[in-house]
């Protein structure tokens, strides 16, 4: 399967992908991870995207679309992937559509995760991600670990994102609204948005996403 995941910053993207690439059985493809990748080892691209990520604003498309691109053309994409946080806004998603037409594929849906605003504040506010693996986040309050600071899954230090400071998440979510929510329109137009709330336990959400993409 070839999905998309859209939502605002903080909505469980993340999270879900994880449960959801392992039922799918698809790689979890996150150009945010990805990023972090770069910057954590000190390529060009990180230090190119770092400035953009610590403003909240997006990474230019032409670095973002090609570094996608490569991503999704590595062997264990070659059957399907989950894309979280990519495209971000039409212009990426106008390019998803002539790269997957160019190789005579479909994606088979986009999953728009709705959550009120407040909330979302809140779930940024308090995440917490693991330094070895950008796949294991936590939450302060929702989902603490068992001894703060570090990490359940594999001992690895918890670190809060440069870019979850009240002030950044204010302009993550206005970049949100101008220019990633418009790809749900450009997707509905081809008849691929299921929306479902992300609201609840992250296992609820987990059903409700497989549910809706039967
Ligand atoms: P969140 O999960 O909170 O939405 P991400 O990890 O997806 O955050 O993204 C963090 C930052 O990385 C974004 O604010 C943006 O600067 C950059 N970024 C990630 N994906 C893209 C993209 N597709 N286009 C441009 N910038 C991106
Ligand atoms: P995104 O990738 O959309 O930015 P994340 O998956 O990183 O979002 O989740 C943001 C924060 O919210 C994390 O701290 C995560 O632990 C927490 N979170 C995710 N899903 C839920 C949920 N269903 N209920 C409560 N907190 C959640
Ligand atoms: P290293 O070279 O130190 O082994 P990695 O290439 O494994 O670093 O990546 C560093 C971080 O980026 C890890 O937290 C990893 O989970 C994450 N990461 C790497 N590739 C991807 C990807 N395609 N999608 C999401 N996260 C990724």
């Amino acid at each position: 399967m070839r999905i998309v995941l859209v939502g605002p910053p903080g909505a469980g993207k993340g999270t879900q992908a994880a449960y959801l690439a392992k039922n799918l059985k698809v790689p979890h493809i996150s150009t945010g991870d990805l990023f972090r990748a770069n910057i954590s080892q000190g390529t060009p691209l990180g230090k190119l995207a770092k400035s953009y990520m610590d403003a909240g604003n997006l990474v230019p498309d032409e670095v973002t679309i090609a570094m996608a691109q490569e991503r999704m053309a590595q062997p264990d994409a070659a059957n399907g992937f989950l894309l979280d946080g990519f495209p971000r806004n039409v212009s990426q998603a106008k390019a998803l559509d002539e790269a997957l037409a160019t190789d005579g594929v479909k994606l088979d849906a986009v999953l728009d995760l709705e959550v009120p605003e407040d909330e979302v504040v809140t779930r940024i506010a308090g995440r917490r991600v693991c330094r070895n693996d950008s796949a294991h986040v936590f939450h302060v309050t929702y989902s603490p670990p068992k001894t703060e600071g570090v990490c359940d899954l594999c001992g690895g230090e918890l670190y809060q994102r440069d870019d979850d400071s009240e002030e950044t998440v204010r302009t993550r979510l206005e970049v949100y609204h101008t220019q990633t929510e418009p790809i749900i329109d450009h997707y509905r137009a081809q008849g691929l948005v299921v929306t479902i709330s992300a609201l609840g336990k992250v296992t609820e959400v987990t059903e409700r996403a497989m549910a809706a993409l039967e």
